[in-house]
């Protein structure tokens, strides 16, 4: 019965990744499985709610191939668990106003943490999480914000297609999610919003090649209304997957019906996209998300966690919000770890538990990395020498890469215009100049922002610490 477990649980840590796994279903103690009926104990009501409000579905799903597609699951909380509250141990006997352990408060659980009238306006295939409502705006996001609501409002009608692309993480899918329950609320039967990840899109095409059903398919994806298709840059080199996305595209956008594509690249970046669909992708919209400031992560950390009514000192999110810059998953993920920890310690939340709850989750981000690997790391990423990079060398290109370089020392490393002078062999009039130049376009310029953003990640993710 074990291995029930086991073979669902590995299913749900490949979904989650390992932080969320361990901190949430590794806990998780599986009791025993009868007349699918799975009974699983949490070790208390926190906890309970949590798994329950964020994971049941997914672990109901997981554990279908093996104990049946009908399966339920009941989540019980553990003796430990119980002596701070009084659970029925039942997973729908929740109370309002739950005293939950420690200082963490908990709403009365609901699929959504929205109101029933709220939730009625949510297509019901959707992450009902993913609204214009739940997203927090700031200047790293409010272009694509603004273009995603103007294309739910006014579908097929003034951007089409509309594109958002952006580094991992920073809610491209959120926002096209966003699109597609507007547009659902707005009265679209659901099946004629259709949203889905590229490698689906796929997938699908492939099995009805195979099975000789692509009438089918053509149909499924013709009729719709609006299209939705997430991480298009997976469409990159398969070419008979493209071919027959170029025919669907071409159908809905002349037929005037709203085309949604999200991508971590721009078009032009996509290796192996066909030179016509780029001209589509093109056609349209294009609006880039960006790494989100220090506001707007505090802000984002504040709202995620009153939708959770989970009560946070505002040190403790402007902690979190400094430590972790570059990805509004990770500040998710450190939120839900607190929210673990305090719930089995029961001590008050404060930025030196935060510090220890998160201590491996933002080591990695307190190692910046120095002027030499930040040399390192930038002339790898533009294909030029390190030793060019630090010569006098004034080619355009190599003098361009040199202004990236010193820029990001600068930004990054904090040295003193001088310091950084001396490692590149130049005064610090020069390092000045560098800054400001790159700066301004980078204000000016989202493309250029968005290069610059992805070679800040490969400093913060590279082992960057030149010896
Ligand atoms: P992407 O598709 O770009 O990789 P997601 O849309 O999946 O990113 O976003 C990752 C997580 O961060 C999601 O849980 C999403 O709700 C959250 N998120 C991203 N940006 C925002 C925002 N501006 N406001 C609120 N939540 C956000
Ligand atoms: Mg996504």
């Amino acid at each position: 019965m074990d291995g029930v477990w086991q073979k669902a649980t590995d299913r749900v840590r490949d979904e989650l990744g390992p932080v969320a796994y361990e901190t949430w279903i590794g806990p998780l103690n599986f009791l025993g499985l009868h007349d699918g009926l799975a009974t699983v104990e949490a070790p208390n009501r926190f906890f309970r709610d949590w798994v329950q409000n964020h994971y049941l579905d997914l672990i109901r799903k997981s554990l279908a191939p093996e104990a049946g597609e009908r399966i339920e699951i009941k989540l019980i909380v553990g003796k430990e668990g119980n002596r701070n509250g009084h659970s029925n141990g039942h997973t729908n006997g929740h109370t309002n106003g739950l005293k939950a352990t420690g200082p963490v408060r908990l709403a009365p659980p609901s699929s959504s943490g929205a109101s029933e009238s709220q939730r009625r306006t949510l297509h019901p295939q959707f992450n009902p999480h993913y609204t214009f409502d739940e997203f927090v705006v700031g200047s790293s996001n409010q272009f694509a914000r603004a273009a995603a609501l103007a294309v739910a409002n006014q579908p097929g009608e003034k951007y089409n297609p509309l594109f958002i692309y952006g580094c991992v993480g920073l809610g491209k899918t959120h926002l096209a999610t966003a699109i597609g329950h507007h547009l659902y609320a707005s009265g679209l039967r659901p099946r004629k919003v259709l949203l889905m990840p590229a490698e689906i899109f796929m997938n699908e095409l492939i099995s009805s090649l195979r099975r000789d059903r692509m009438g089918d398919f053509k149909e499924k994806f013709r009729r719709v209304d609006a299209l939705v298709l997430d991480d298009i840059q997976f469409l990159a080199g398969r070419e008979r997957t493209q071919e027959e996305f170029f025919r669907t595209f071409n159908a809905l956008h002349s037929g005037r019906r709203q085309i949604v594509l999200t991508s971590d690249k721009m078009p032009r970046e996509i290796a192996g996209l066909e030179e016509r669909l780029r001209n589509r992708f093109e056609s349209g919209l294009i609006a880039a998300i960006a790494a989100p400031d220090l506001e707007t992560r505090v802000a984002i950390v504040q709202k995620k966690a009153a939708l959770e009514h989970f009560s946070l000192p505002p040190d403790v999110a402007l902690y979190i919000a400094q430590h972790v810059s570059s990805n509004v998953r990770e500040l998710e993920g450190c939120l839900t770890r607190l929210a673990a920890s305090a719930s089995m310690s029961r001590s008050p939340i404060t930025v030196e538990f935060t510090r220890q709850a998160l201590d491996d989750l933002i080591r990695t981000h307190d190692q910046k990395p120095n002027i030499e690997g930040i040399q390192k790391i930038v002339s790898d990423f533009f294909h030029i020498h390190l030793s060019d990079l630090k010569s006098k060398n004034r080619t355009q290109h190599i003098a361009f890469c040199r202004q990236v370089a010193m820029y990001l020392c600068r930004k990054i490393t904090e040295s003193s215009f001088p310091t950084i002078g001396e490692h590149f062999g130049r005064d610090h009039s020069t390092v000045i100049h560098a800054f400001k130049l790159i700066h301004r376009r980078i204000r000016s310029d989202s493309a250029f922002r968005f290069s610059i953003e992805k070679i800040e990640r490969e400093l913060k993710t590279a082992d960057a610490n030149a010896a």
